[in-house]
């Protein structure tokens, strides 16, 4: 049954929380580097998402208490969800858990019923990527998780002297050690690699004529303009239905697969043997994984785009493929081959 009001149900997770409190001491025994005499943290976790900030919850429940969490982002705006995630809602259902920790008035829906009452939950179709963010920031104030914000790590290692790990921190230009026993790095999709303009477009194009979807766009100078959107994958689709929404007046997506990637693989990975496959489950989980993604995918086509059916001026819209893709060279508008086209209504 759904608690009413956030301030009942917080104070009904602190009481979860303390009846599920066993053993209650702290084990952990505080160190200093062994040279300098340096605290030492428990653990240091880079990133405040939501991976961040629920391990620090895990391991706080585990009295792992002596923990940092740092991100270079502002407080509240860990992850993409405030900045370059330009999407409407969550593409993922809403009943996933996660981050709850197993407890039923920690989950988004339980902090969402709260607030809007029993049944609200059920009239709302996919999370607003604002909802998620403000419950993950809920989250973390309500577990008093310590984060600094602001604060990017710009090195780790393991300095046998001291007999720890260390990480570079560098803050409002100050650049400052920290030790730590661990170190967790949840830092998403940041930690994957890097950001990337392909040459052939950065080092041609002026600054102002190109954007990366991670950075700030400003959608509208686009207004009026023909805009071309190198990619047919999420991001592509979001930042083409915001450019169209703000006035462009026209927007292109190329890309070189044969046809659209049309299957979420992430809706076949939602089930314990693949989510829990390494840890949790190795023997019983052999072989579950091998060829059923392709037998899944082939009975799994959406019927239809959920991708904002009812505000995106379609009419605006065309996916490009063809001999103009995959991009290998910007030529002059005069020499630009005609591609075949798909409309993206
Ligand atoms: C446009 C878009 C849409 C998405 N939609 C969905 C969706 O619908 N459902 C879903 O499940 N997932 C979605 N994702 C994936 C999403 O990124 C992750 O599910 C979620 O954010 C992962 O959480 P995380 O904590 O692992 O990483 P993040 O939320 O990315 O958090 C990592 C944090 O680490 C910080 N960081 C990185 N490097 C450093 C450093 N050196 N020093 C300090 N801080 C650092 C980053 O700034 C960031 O704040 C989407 C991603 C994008 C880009």
């Amino acid at each position: 049954m759904a608690v009413e009001g956030l301030s009942a149900l917080e104070d009904a997770i602190r009481h979860d929380l303390a009846r599920l409190q066993y053993p209650s001491r702290t084990w952990l025994t505080p160190r200093r580097t062994k040279v300098s005499g340096a605290p030492v943290l428990d653990v240091l976790v880079v990133g405040a998402g939501q991976g961040g900030i629920a391990t620090a919850a895990a391991l706080r429940r585990e009295k792992v208490d002596n923990l940092l969490v740092v991100d270079k982002n502002p407080l509240g705006r860990a992850g993409p969800w405030l900045t370059f995630a330009r999407m409407i809602t969550l593409r993922t259902p809403k009943h996933v858990t996660g981050p709850d920790l197993g407890l039923p008035n920690l989950t988004i829906q339980a902090w969402y019923e709260a607030q809007h009452g029993a049944g609200s939950w059920e009239g709302m179709g996919l999370i607003p990527k604002e909802t998620w963010a403000e419950y993950l920031a809920w989250y973390r104030e309500l577990l008093e998780i310590p984060v600094r914000a602001n604060t990017t790590v710009v090195g780790v290692g393991w300095d046998s002297n001291e007999g720890e790990l260390w990480a570079d921190v560098e803050q409002d230009g100050k650049r400052e050690r920290l030790w730590a026993r661990r170190i967790v790095l949840a830092t998403g999709i940041e930690g994957s690699g890097q950001w990337r303009v392909p040459a052939f477009i950065r080092d041609v194009l002026p600054p102002e004529k190109f954007s990366h979807t991670r950075g700030e766009i400003d959608f509208d100078a686009l207004k009026g303009k023909r805009v071309a959107v190198l990619g047919a994958g999420a991001s592509a689709f979001d930042n083409a239905a915001v450019a169209l929404e703000r006035g462009a007046a026209q927007v292109d997506l190329f890309f070189r697969r044969e046809k659209l990637v049309d299957v979420n693989p992430y809706r076949w990975a939602e089930f314990v043997g693949f989510l829990h496959t390494t840890g949790t489950y190795p023997t019983l989980s052999a072989g579950v994984l091998s060829g059923r993604f392709c037998a899944w995918a082939s009975s799994h086509r959406p019927t239809r785009s959920r991708a904002r059916p009812s505000t995106r001026p379609s009419r605006c819209g065309r996916v490009v493929r063809g001999p103009v893709s995959p991009w290998l060279a910007i030529p002059c508008a005069s020499q630009r081959p005609k591609a075949p086209t798909t409309s993206i209504s």
